[in-house]
């Protein structure tokens, strides 16, 4: 049999005016020519199929084999946007599944947002400083800033998740540039990577995604940036810039949009005397959605 084939391909082969050369690899090309033709057939066919897909992931929900954590997925866009976003999108079903029972108008495909600034809203530097002078120089926000409590924050977000909310950070970084091998950058996603560990250690739901979106600094004018200026200026807040990504992945990737009326930005650029902009709250009224103070969204005891 094997012969046949052999000889079937050498005839071939000659017939096409090619020199050929009866090596054991090439006596083993049609064989495996078709077995690669019959792996593409199988995998090809209904997997791809959306509809599918969908039934196949509520049938076995949270299910997931291809994890990829929070440190390795950090991304780059153009040089204007830094993001971390799970790829796969299965946490938000998990995520919703209560909000089917609760939504009445026939639209299931509703995502609660509860988003957060980071500086000053759910972090502070230990230091004292303004900014941090170290990866490692952040603790929990707290109102009067004299314990390292991480019980407020975390709490809190634990209770958010627990309401199936889905907890985003919606941070400007005017010092980080978003090139990986430079140390603002290196330091910032270090940051965010032990920030978003300790959040999650203190939240039940184990399945947990927390996302991440950053304006980074525009780079000075001759150096070389992939992002036009009016890239730079729409992502930075109070530009929407970020929460429209948001939105295009929760939209393209998983098919849900967000439930904007029930949705909540806290920050604390608010414009209050003694703030240095408002920018945290222009954000929210760009958006269109609720906003608060950390004072009044962390309740504090
Ligand atoms: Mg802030």
């Amino acid at each position: 049999m094997s012969k046949d084939i052999l000889s079937h391909f050498k005839q071939k082969s000659d017939n096409s005016g090619k020199i050929t050369k009866p090596s054991s690899d090439s006596s083993m090309r049609p064989s495996s020519n078709v077995a690669t033709k019959v792996a593409q057939n199988i995998t090809s066919k209904p997997l791809l199929d959306s509809n599918v897909t969908k039934v196949v992931q509520k049938v076995a929900p949270a299910i997931s084999t291809s994890k990829v954590s929070f440190p390795q997925r950090w991304q780059i866009v153009g040089s204007h946007l830094i993001k971390n976003v799970p790829k796969d999108t299965q946490f938000i079903r998990t995520l919703h599944t209560d909000r089917d029972s609760e939504v009445e108008d026939g639209n299931k495909n509703l995502v609660k947002v509860a988003a957060f600034d980071l500086d000053g809203t759910l972090i502070s530097t230990k230091s004292g400083s303004t900014f941090s002078r170290s990866p490692n120089d952040w603790k929990f926000w707290h109102r009067n800033d004299k314990q390292e409590s991480e019980s407020v924050v975390v709490r809190k977000l634990n209770e958010l998740v627990a309401k199936k909310y889905l907890i985003v950070i919606f941070t400007n970084q005017g010092a980080v540039v978003a090139n990986p091998t430079m140390k603002s950058y290196t330091n910032f996603t270090k940051k965010l990577n032990d920030i978003v560990n300790k959040i999650k250690e203190g939240i039940e739901s184990k399945d947990t995604e927390i996302l991440v979106f950053a304006a980074p600094k525009k780079p000075a004018k001759n150096a070389s940036k992939s992002s036009s200026d009016e890239q730079f200026a729409y992502v930075r807040k109070p530009g929407r810039g970020m929460w429209d990504e948001l939105t295009t992945y929760l939209r393209d990737k998983a098919g849900y949009e967000v439930d904007i009326e029930n949705s909540i930005f806290v920050g604390d650029a608010a414009g209050r005397d003694g703030d240095f902009s408002d920018s945290d709250l222009m954000f929210a009224k760009n958006v269109k959605c609720e906003f608060n103070t950390p004072e009044e969204f962390f309740q504090l005891e």
